[in-house]
């Protein structure tokens, strides 16, 4: 028996349990896990803003070691580490085949690792081997992050949005995701405002990389970023929190033309003045977390040192409730990691 921290029903804290190590198919690779990273979307599944089919093993950001391999898979070997990409794009669908793997249709009636099927917040986790990609010599608890916050990042900054040198981004809202999205829009060459409330975090932003940081809770976004871009306005908000607050702060402090990018999860209904998204230009466009592809650049990125991890805390898999209501709180600053002997 192995442990396992499972989720039953809406409301409740995660059931930790003693299960059985799973059985390999012959497609599937068993991983040890030695590291589960905590997104803000376990806190959705569990308050049910984003549906789940419990019960089921939490914990979408997950690295570990291969322990065991089923009898047709041929490119991973028992001991290589690996981090797993949880979403299961069919492949055939028109989505897919234009390369848009993260709109399937089909997405949500195939396994989600750590949301309809048994993730990472366990000792052993069982994955399609084509799931699977391949790690170099990088902190697994950096990997595991990768699997989430570091994809939805570079998909909402490169597939969404190729950032032109010297545009003027805007990051609204600091956690996990918005902490990988300024490096990489960095990355790109652009000049980067990190907008968040918890100035522990605004200060991490900084030394990310960040060319600004402005406090929302002063209320004064839009006359900062004006500031900053001399009267004229971000080409590029990146909202991670999505709220009405979070709309109205980037359609006035948009320039004329600007892209608005929607990457936060939220069910609740928001108002938008249509008015000014015809008379300016404006585009909306959400973004939903990334394909495997994007994940192997990623974890070159890492490899290369040019991306930078930003666990900053560890926490004990028995201790996963504990973590959740840090996270909840948003004591956390970065990204915490359950890390797994
Ligand atoms: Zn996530
Ligand atoms: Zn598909």
């Amino acid at each position: 028996m192995v442990r396992a921290a499972r989720f039953y029903e809406i409301g409740k804290s995660l059931k930790l349990e003693d299960v059985d190590i799973p059985e390999v198919g012959d497609n599937d690779v068993l991983l040890k896990i030695k590291a589960a990273g905590m997104c803000h979307s376990d806190i959705h599944i569990i308050d049910g803003v984003i549906a789940s089919m419990p019960p089921v093993t939490l914990g979408h950001e997950i690295a570990g070691e291969v322990a065991e391999i089923g009898t047709n898979v041929k490119n991973f070997t028992r001991g290589e580490k690996a981090v797993v990409h949880f979403l299961s794009p069919c492949g055939t669908c028109n989505c897919c085949l234009a390369g848009n793997g993260m709109i399937c249709e089909n997405l949500f009636v195939r396994p989600g690792y750590g949301f309809s099927a048994d993730g990472g917040y366990a000792e052993y986790c069982k994955v399609d081997a084509e799931r699977l990609v391949h790690l170099p010599d990088i902190p697994l608890d950096f990997a595991a992050t990768l699997g989430c916050a570091g994809i939805t990042a570079y998909h909402a900054i490169n597939n969404k949005n190729k950032l032109d040198l010297m545009d003027d981004v805007a990051i609204y809202g600091v956690g996990g995701v918005g902490m990988y999205a300024l490096q990489l829009a960095k990355l790109r060459g652009a000049r980067v405002i990190a907008i968040g409330r918890n100035e522990e975090k605004l200060k991490m932003a900084e030394s990310l990389g960040a060319d600004y940081v402005i406090n929302a809770s002063t209320n004064k976004i839009k006359d900062e970023i004006k500031k900053i871009t001399n009267g004229r306005g971000v080409d590029v908000m990146i909202d991670f929190v999505v709220s009405d607050e979070s709309i109205k702060h980037s359609s006035s402090s948009l320039t004329n033309g600007g892209k608005m990018i929607l990457v936060g999860v939220s069910n609740k209904p928001i108002s938008i003045n249509p008015q000014v998204f015809v008379l300016k230009e404006f585009s909306l466009t959400g973004s939903l977390v990334g394909n495997k592809n994007e994940l192997i650049d990623l974890v070159k990125l890492a490899k290369s040192g040019k991306l930078k991890s930003i666990v900053t805390k560890e926490f004990a898999l028995d201790d996963i409730n504990n973590a959740l209501e840090l996270l909840r709180n948003g004591k956390i600053v970065g990204r915490g990691c359950i890390s797994i002997q």
